[in-house]
């Protein structure tokens, strides 16, 4: 068996056994010599596939002569009952903020299909890594898709209904979305407390567990992600390649992160630097020491987000967090 879900008795809190992954090719450490996820070896099953528009377009968009825009394959050493992987493009080393934009969103809407098409099977979960403190295996970067059965009770964290910002610590009940409009309208006031872009809210939850973390959530609460307009799906595009491109320059060329899609209703999107290791304290209670005051991220995304500075950031805006606890 690949995987199995085990619930520990006492706690309750769930884990995947799956001592088969440690198995799969770990390219970032040079156990296989060639990229699986490159053009030269496209030759393999696939479940979907984008065709480019010519192999000499690819070459412009990516470098490379392909006849695909972006590929999904299953995941050969699955954690989970579906486990797929979305190649973001025939690029082996570009990403997002690298990518021409109608590629990111098109990785995007891939996203999207996807999502609709395992809706109803399980729960599911949409995750990016990059870099290898982030996880990555495979530099070529891709997105997985997994499906959870309902069975396993996932701890991820809601959006606060009560709020358009901010986030509650641990899960909150959506039926308390009642009055939804009278505390919108209320809140929306608070402008000091966010990045304000066309379709998105984009903020610094106080109680962010990762230095730099950033929370993106739609204008239009209560959607599932299968529910993403195209315009959003633009603006989503936007705001995904601008923040990474301002981390970078912040954490330098080579930092990790990490994203996830929160995959039941009212989503968001979570964006990780994985900047900082995790100590004792946090493996052992999992409560997280964060170092970086979210208060000082959205100071600097609120003057970085629209016109970076890229000098300023270079010189002054580094990070005032501390790599570990
Ligand atoms: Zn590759």
């Amino acid at each position: 068996m690949d995987f199995e879900f085990l619930q520990n008795p006492i706690t309750k809190k769930w884990m995947v056994s799956a001592p088969r992954r440690a198995k799969r090719p770990d390219q970032a450490s040079g156990t296989v010599p060639f990229c699986p996820f490159c053009v030269e070896n496209d030759k393999k099953e696939e479940l979907f596939r984008v065709k480019s528009e010519s192999p000499k377009q690819a070459k412009r968009d990516f470098g490379v002569e392909a006849d695909w825009n972006l590929r999904i394959l299953e995941n050969k050493f699955p954690f989970a009952p579906i486990h797929e992987v979305i190649i973001h493009s025939p690029d082996h080393n570009n990403n997002f903020e690298r990518l021409p934009i109608k590629q990111a969103e098109l990785i995007l809407k891939t996203y999207k299909e996807r999502y609709k098409l395992h809706q109803g099977k399980g729960q599911v979960y949409i995750f990016h890594n990059r870099g290898k403190k982030a996880g990555e295996s495979i530099p070529h970067p891709h997105t997985q898709l997994v499906v959870i059965p309902y069975s396993v009770h996932l701890e991820i964290p809601r959006l606060d209904p009560e709020s358009y910002v901010g986030i509650a610590p641990h899960p909150l009940e959506i039926s308390k979305l009642s009055d939804k409009t009278n505390s919108l309208s209320r809140r929306l006031t608070e402008k000091e407390e966010m990045v304000d872009n066309e379709y998105f809210y984009i903020f610094c939850p106080h109680t962010s567990e990762w230095p730099d973390e950033v929370w993106v959530a739609p204008k239009r609460r209560g959607k599932l992600f299968g529910e993403i307009t195209d315009v959003e799906v633009q603006d989503l595009a936007h705001v995904l390649i601008r923040l990474i491109q301002i981390f970078t320059l912040r954490h330098g060329n080579e930092f990790s992160f990490n994203f996830y899609i929160y995959p039941d209703s009212d989503w968001y999107l979570r964006l990780i630097p994985r900047i900082k290791t995790l100590g004792g304290f946090e493996l052992g209670t999992d409560v997280f020491v964060n170092t970086q005051d979210p208060k000082e991220t959205l100071a600097f995304l609120k003057e970085h987000f629209n016109n970076p500075d890229e000098e300023k950031i270079l010189k002054e805006n580094q990070a005032t967090y501390r790599r570990g606890v």
